[in-house]
């Protein structure tokens, strides 16, 4: 009864708008299925504050409104806070899906890990200043070890409302500087098992560089979503027995070997470095021994930082990137493994 009531409250006091409320901006992003740009409020709205994101979406703009719609009311933190989502029937190009998030900033992970700066750029970031202390493993451990809980937790929201995103990579994880976290964004390819909105079939939406070997989240035998109420009863069973969030443990732990690897942050590398992990059949293990023996420097770097406390960031970083989906750790199980137990970074209002 509750949630009812905050739902009718929710949609009665919320602000709605309109096309002509917005000027836009600067482009941040075109993907195959739409356009986003930062926007701000027009004159006639200048009493409200606030700069926003837009999405301008093809057809399927409709099923990334629903699934933002879920997201903020079931798992708010994980993602971007999305604001408002309508149909705009007046472009000469044809229906328009408009999307509105709040905009969280300007920094994505992929352009903190491009930085010579990686990691210490997200400290200061994190903590809102600069620590005047000495650069090394230990510290680099503690903050990449803040990124991958923070990651963690946020797939963890998404994966317990029954949502698996499908497009983990660093493009689509932005720095929240309201909240100093990092979030999801994107819910464009997402799929929602429990009431069965699975809804773009084209295994070409994935990114291949982070995309688990598997390709096919559920198996490809379902050609349609069955309906809601059949999906409902259905999914939990085959949430079980598919493990489709585990396709996105995959995409987190290739970000986990970026973020440990300097020379794996750039697309080339890491298309390089698929192509050996698939020649070693998807066994971690199998490529350290493979590259290891003549590793340079910096990759000799990376491995003595997973190596740290006994080998438990490494421990953690096989158990995510698997062949099998039902080997690989749960988001959940993640949070609670050993690599977490050390305090990692702490932001300063904590430490007051
Ligand atoms: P697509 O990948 O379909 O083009 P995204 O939703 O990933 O669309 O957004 C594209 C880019 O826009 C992101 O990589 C990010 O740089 C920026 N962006 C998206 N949402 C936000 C937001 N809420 N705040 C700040 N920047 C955002
Ligand atoms: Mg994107």
């Amino acid at each position: 009864f509750d949630m009812f009531v905050l739902a009718f409250v929710e949609r009665f006091f919320r602000p709605t708008f309109r096309k002509d409320d917005f000027v836009v901006g600067k482009k941040l992003g075109e993907g195959s299925f739409g356009v986003v740009y930062k926007v701000s409020l027009s004159k006639k709205r200048s009493n409200e504050e606030g700069e926003y994101v837009l999405k301008k979406a093809t057809e399927y703009g409709a099923v990334e409104i629903w699934m933002n719609e879920r997201v903020r009311r079931a798992c708010g933190n994980s993602c971007a806070d999305f604001v408002y989502g309508f149909l705009d029937k007046s472009s000469k190009k044809g229906p328009e899906y408009w999307l509105l998030w709040k905009y969280e900033g300007e920094s994505t992970l992929a352009g903190l890990l491009q930085s010579k700066e990686f990691p210490y750029n997200v400290e200061t970031i994190i903590l809102g200043k600069v620590q005047d202390l000495p650069k090394g493993l230990e510290r680099e451990n503690k903050i990449i070890q803040t990124i991958m809980r923070q990651l963690l937790f946020a797939l963890d929201g998404l994966h317990s409302t029954g949502i698996i995103h499908r497009d983990v990579k660093p493009q689509n994880i932005i720095f929240s500087e309201g909240s100093r976290s990092f979030k999801i964004i994107d819910l464009g390819a997402a799929a929602d098992l429990r009431v069965g909105i699975n809804y773009i079939p084209k295994e070409f939406l994935l990114d291949p560089r982070y995309a688990a070997p598997e390709q096919y989240i559920m198996s490809t035998q379902t050609p349609s979503a069955p309906s809601a109420p059949v999906a409902a009863a259905l999914s939990p069973v085959l949430w079980q027995m598919n493990l489709p969030d585990r396709f996105d443990i995959y995409s987190i732990g290739l970000i986990f070997l970026q973020m440990a690897f300097p020379s794996l942050r750039s697309d080339s590398n890491l298309i390089q470095f698929n192509r050996q992990l698939k020649r070693c059949e998807y066994d971690l293990t199998a490529w350290r021994k493979l590259v290891e023996p003549r590793a340079s420097g910096d990759l000799r770097r990376g491995f003595e930082l997973l190596d740290l406390d006994g080998g438990i960031g490494w421990e953690l970083l096989t158990s995510m990137v698997r062949y099998k989906a039902r080997q690989r750790i749960s988001a959940k199980a993640a949070l609670a493994h050993p690599y977490f137990d050390r305090q990692g970074l702490l932001a300063l209002s904590v430490m007051q």
